[in-house]
């Protein structure tokens, strides 16, 4: 039986890419096939982590998963991980995000930062208004002192245990194995001096504080990416992207649907019956609204452009208003008795007011 794609990254089935991303280095890294020269079953846990990575990091292939619980295209997934394109994916991995390549030797090529991931609350109408918002982070940036090699300026030696080569070449069956000098991790040189300033990390963590322009008319759930706020890049490539997760509390009065905004109003069952005017609340501020006389429970009146605008494009939703007209369900003496003189003067003849339903029951009810 097939393994289950999530449980071999032991991701949740909701995870993000960030959190694939991360599953999926954690593993890799205990279950290189250089980290386990000669260890089958690592070898076998190594490729089906990475299958399973190559099919939930790609959001058509994982869609499919989602849905039929197999990748029908297979052809990058369950690959002979010796073969060059897996080198390449392999390479554009692990540079991506250690700085070192899987034959071994670091090429201190340019390479993106990674993305950053920030949750954020915002007002309702704050969504709909658009806001900017000052947001703190804590980043990860390149220490300046050693350009993120961790040592201290002029402070490295050639590894005496490779000599400078980074890698030992061995040859095991049909295969040559080549494996990471574990001494200076196939840098080829060895740190003596370790920088001062970031304590041989290569990187520090800084609080930054960035100012994040919400547009008018985003809703819960929606990310916004703030292009380069990430962590940075090494050997002078980008930084990642900043991804801000909106989170809209919800609102006192209104209801969201869409770019359409619903107000419950309540009406008092006199007003309905003899019209009134009443003052409501909307996002252009109070707006006095006409109760036609003869409004019935759940009767909408519709306020065209009083709604969210489109947060990509043009456009603005309605305001919907629900009349809820109320009954009461208590009557004082007085109000009971005036009740009654009504009934007895209306006769309840404004039951035939609705055609369609007097027709079906005027044998029961005879008015
Ligand atoms: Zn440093
Ligand atoms: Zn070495």
């Amino acid at each position: 039986m097939a393994k289950d794609y999530y449980e071999l990254l032991g991701v949740h089935r909701n995870a993000t890419e960030i959190e694939i991303k991360k599953a999926y280095r954690k593993l890799a890294l205990k279950y290189h096939p250089d980290r386990n020269p000669g260890d089958k079953e690592a070898e076998e846990k190594f490729r089906e982590i990475t299958e399973a990575y190559q099919v939930l990091i790609d959001p058509q292939k994982r869609a499919q998963y989602d849905q039929f619980g197999r990748v029908f295209d297979d052809s990058s997934a369950g690959g002979d991980f010796s073969s060059t394109i897996f080198d390449d994916f392999f390479d554009d991995i692990f540079e991506g995000f250690f700085g070192f390549s899987r034959s071994g030797r670091r090429r201190e090529r340019p390479t993106r930062g990674s993305d950053l991931e920030i949750d954020i609350e915002i007002e309702f109408e704050e969504a709909v208004f658009g806001v900017s918002k000052t947001i703190e982070i804590s980043k990860e940036d390149v220490c300046s002192r050693c350009d993120g090699s961790g040592a201290e300026p002029g402070g490295k030696v050639t590894c005496p245990t490779c000599h400078g080569r980074g890698q030992f070449v061995q040859r095991q069956g049909f295969f040559t194995v080549s494996t990471t000098c574990h001494r200076c991790n196939g840098l080829g040189k060895i740190i003596k001096e370790v920088c001062k300033e970031c304590n041989g990390k290569g990187v520090k963590y800084n609080k930054k504080s960035i100012s994040v322009n919400i547009p008018p008319g985003v809703d819960n759930g929606m990310t916004l990416r703030v292009s380069g706020e990430g962590n940075s890049g090494r050997y002078g490539g980008p930084s990642g992207d900043l991804f801000v997760n909106i989170h809209v509390k919800p609102h006192k009065y209104f209801k969201r649907k869409g770019n359409d905004i619903y107000l419950d109003v309540p009406i008092p069952f006199t007003d309905a019956i003899l019209g009134t005017k009443i003052t409501i609340p909307t996002l252009k501020g109070e707006k006095e609204l006409e109760i036609k006389p003869g409004t019935q429970p759940n009767d909408t009146i519709v306020l065209k452009g009083y709604g969210i605008p489109e947060v990509k494009g043009y456009g603005v939703g309605n305001m919907i208003v629900n009349l809820k007209v109320v009954l009461p369900k208590k009557l004082t003496k007085e109000e009971k008795k005036l009740i009654t003189e009504f009934k007895r003067v209306s006769k309840n003849s404004y039951l035939k007011d609705d055609k369609n339903l007097w027709e079906k029951f005027k044998n029961f009810f005879k008015i």
